[in-house]
């Protein structure tokens, strides 16, 4: 299995728009940070988790002519604004596979009323295929898909295990029975945003308390703001299992 970080950015982004933050100013390419996604491939199937703002920009960096699907974490913009650009997917392939909790899956359907409309839809207008996610293992490509469920904040907001490898972000808490389903990842992604703690994102030290729990081989942080530091800093302070991931890192589980 392949995993490519398209984005490892918090919300706005790394340069943020205006900022003179030195992170923002920093040349080092590890610094640059797209909104947070991954490309998933293996064998012939390829899945993104999240489709932010930055997916066109993304799914052209990573050379992609093809996905299979799409997994939602949550609703927020910076994990699903840009699902207007499946459109170069759907032209090839037809309806895109979106899975989705419910309620993320009505917030779709209400900002992007014209891909899911059924009737007089305009001819240009991408659709996609609906596929509700409980929290209970799922079917994607020929692998069960584990759905860890967390809350970024009081948001309910899935993570999802693909066999060793497992994807969490915008995790504030996670219930111990819910962190036993990440037992025996051997690489396992996680949301840390800074230092200073904040009301719905791990912190650094959060983010490395639960890497303990899980006790996976590897981890990659994620979502990562400017104020956490420039990525040479900050890498070096970590114990060393853990990572600070970066756009267009690859990582083979
Ligand atoms: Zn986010
Ligand atoms: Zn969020």
């Amino acid at each position: 299995m392949k995993i490519t970080f398209l984005g490892t950015g918090t919300s706005q982004g790394i340069p943020v728009i205006g900022s003179n933050h030195p992170v923002c100013l920093s040349k080092n390419i590890k610094d640059k940070r797209l909104r947070v996604s991954v490309l998933i491939e293996w064998d012939n199937y390829s899945y993104v988790i999240d489709c932010g703002p930055d997916f066109r920009q993304q799914m052209l960096r990573a050379n992609v002519s093809k996905i299979d699907g799409i997994l939602f974490t949550h609703e927020h913009a910076d994990h699903t604004a840009g699902l207007d650009d499946i459109r170069p997917f759907f032209f090839r392939q037809g309806d895109i596979p979106v899975f989705a909790h419910q309620r993320v899956m009505r917030s779709l359907e209400r900002r992007f009323d014209y891909i899911f409309e059924t009737e007089n839809k305009y001819p240009g207008a991408p659709s996609v295929k609906k596929i509700v996610v409980e929290n209970k293992p799922f079917q994607v490509g020929n692998l069960e898909i584990i759905p860890i469920n967390g809350f970024h904040n009081k948001l309910q907001v899935f993570g999802f295990r693909f066999k060793d490898f497992a994807y969490l972000t915008d995790m504030k808490t996670v219930e111990e029975h819910e962190i036993e389903k990440l037992k025996g990842v051997e690489v396992l992604v996680v949301n840390a945003l800074r230092e200073e703690k904040h009301e719905s994102h791990f912190n650094l030290k959060e983010a490395l308390n639960f890497i303990k729990k899980v006790n996976p081989n590897k981890a990659y942080l994620t979502h990562i703001s400017s104020l956490l530091g420039f990525h040479d800093d900050v890498e070096k302070s970590l114990p060393k299992n853990v990572f600070l991931a970066y756009d267009n890192l690859v990582v083979t589980v």
